[in-house]
Formats: structure tokens, sequence, C-alpha cells
């Protein structure tokens, strides 16, 4: 029996209350939270609540972050 599909996010060690979060989603910073601030004006998803308070530029794009929104996704 050849298994040669895993969920992405059994290795990373997802917290387990957002269990269908896949890496993509989590917060470029810390890597700890999922990153649900939205930033603006390049529209990354890239960073969660804590470190949205000291970002400055976008850590996915490196453009400067004008404005932030917070996105709910559960
Ligand atoms: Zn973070
Ligand atoms: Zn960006």
């Amino acid at each position: 029996m050849a298994r040669n599909q895993q969920p992405p996010f059994q290795r990373l060690g997802a917290p387990s209350n957002f269990p269908a979060l896949s890496s993509s989603l989590m917060c470029l910073t810390c890597k700890q939270r999922p990153g649900i601030m939205l930033l603006l004006p390049c529209s990354h998803l890239a960073v969660c609540d804590q470190c949205a308070r000291t970002t400055e530029t976008c850590p996915r794009c490196t453009r400067p972050v004008m404005c932030i929104v917070r996105t709910v996704i559960l």
C-alpha cells in the first residue's frame, strides 16, 4: 500500500482550532497564527492580528503597508 499523498497541514503542526488552514495562510512573520490581516494596497493576506501592529512593509512583497483590514475566515 503506497501512500504518496498527505495533508499538507499535518506535518506543520497547525493549531487544532484551525484544522483546515493551509500553510499559505499562516502569518509570515511569526508562523504561529493564521495570517488573516489584509494588507493594502498590495492586498496580501500575510500577517496575523498580533504582527499587524508592528508591520510596516508586507512580508510577502515588501511593499509599504498603507492600511490593514481584518478578515474573518471561520
Ligand atoms: Zn504573526
Ligand atoms: Zn504584499
